[in-house]
């Protein structure tokens, strides 16, 4: 079922997943068990990260640095697949724009099809590790929007082969995200919002939100959306912190601020066992809050460690 029409039959606030596939090597139990302790509180989709190749340099003969690309965690469509086959939840997963051509796009996107997956989140995709900023392929999409372009054509039957004939629609539902606290590269939130409410126009029927702890960016965000005629379901993506690094590490990599009594409450803490209650309290508060706000959804990133979760979504929805 898609996401819309998860949201549209709820008659109380849900709550989704964001996993991310193993690193390479590891078996899909690691997934299972990140998931098993959330079943029971019935989560109703559960979206999987897409991680594209990363550059390494190995060392070879005579001293030799060899560049190799490798993706270490591969795996989204088959986790996907194995989801829906397991639990009977539908599985969201991420496409990106980078590394991808346009037809390795639509290639994608039938196997999607043809493994009955009707949701996709489309994303521009995170710049390459080693790499200043995000390049797209020559034959690929620079932004999120001309990817939502292309699944809403493939909707309508529209394959990059032009002499097909009556070709099968597919009939994907777009999510895309947003950024509360505006994404990174953009100059200031109204030209932020204005490509996101382009991503709307273009097809995209909700959004996710980049993880925040402070409620008021989501509501400013919210009534922003709204007063620029962004009528979809927004879902806001919530991530309870869990050590005391992550003060640090969690607005470097998602271009975020901490509240000062969220920062101030962890460094009080003596250990991570400590932070860890910190963190779910403070997520419990915030998703109460958003529930009285009226989201329809909230979406928790566990990134497959699902302790923190369980002691929030316990509370919250159990
Ligand atoms: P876009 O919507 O394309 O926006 C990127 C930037 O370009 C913004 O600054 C925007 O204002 C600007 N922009 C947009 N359109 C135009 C235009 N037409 N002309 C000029 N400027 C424009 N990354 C992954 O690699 N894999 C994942 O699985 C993944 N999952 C995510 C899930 C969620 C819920 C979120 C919030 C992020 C996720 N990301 C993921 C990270 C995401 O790929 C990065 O934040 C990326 O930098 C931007 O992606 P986007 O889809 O928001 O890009």
């Amino acid at each position: 079922m898609k996401v819309t029409e998860h949201l549209k039959k709820a008659k109380k606030p849900l709550f989704s997943l964001e996993i991310l596939p193993p690193l390479k090597g590891k078996g899909i139990q690691s997934i299972y068990d990140g998931i098993d302790p959330l079943i029971e509180f019935g989560p109703s989709f559960i979206n999987v990260t897409y991680h594209r190749e990363e550059f390494v340099y190995k060392k070879r003969e005579k001293g030799y640095l060899e560049k190799i690309a490798i993706k270490k965690r591969p795996g989204t469509v088959g986790i996907c697949a194995a989801i829906v086959n397991k639990y009977k939840i539908d599985a969201v997963p991420h496409i990106i724009c980078g590394g991808f051509t346009k037809e390795e796009t639509e290639n994608a996107l039938i196997d999607l099809n043809f493994l009955g997956i009707d949701n996709v989140l489309a994303l521009r995709g995170d710049p390459i590790k080693t790499e200043p900023g995000f390049v797209a392929e020559e034959l690929g999409h620079s932004y999120a929007g001309q990817l939502v372009n292309q699944i809403v054509g493939l909707n309508k039957g529209d394959y990059m082969d032009e002499d097909l004939q009556n070709a099968t629609p597919t009939d994907f539902c777009i999510g895309v995200a947003g950024y509360p606290e505006k994404h990174f590269e953009a100059p200031n939130l109204k030209t932020d919002m204005k490509f996101l409410k382009q991503k709307i126009e273009l097809g995209a029927e909700y959004i996710v939100t980049q993880l925040f702890y402070d409620n008021n960016k989501f509501k400013d965000f919210v009534n922003l959306c709204r007063a620029e005629g962004i009528t979809v379901p927004i879902i806001p993506g919530l991530k309870p912190i869990s050590t005391k690094k992550q003060i640090l590490s969690l607005p470097k990599f998602f271009h975020i601020d901490l509240p000062d009594d969220l920062v101030d409450a962890v460094e009080k803490c003596k250990d991570n066992d400590e932070v860890k209650q910190v963190g779910i309290e403070w997520a419990i508060q915030q998703s109460k809050d958003l529930i009285d706000f009226g989201v329809p959804c909230i979406h928790y990133y566990t990134m497959g460690k699902s302790v923190a979760t369980r002691e929030v979504v316990k509370a919250v929805f159990g």
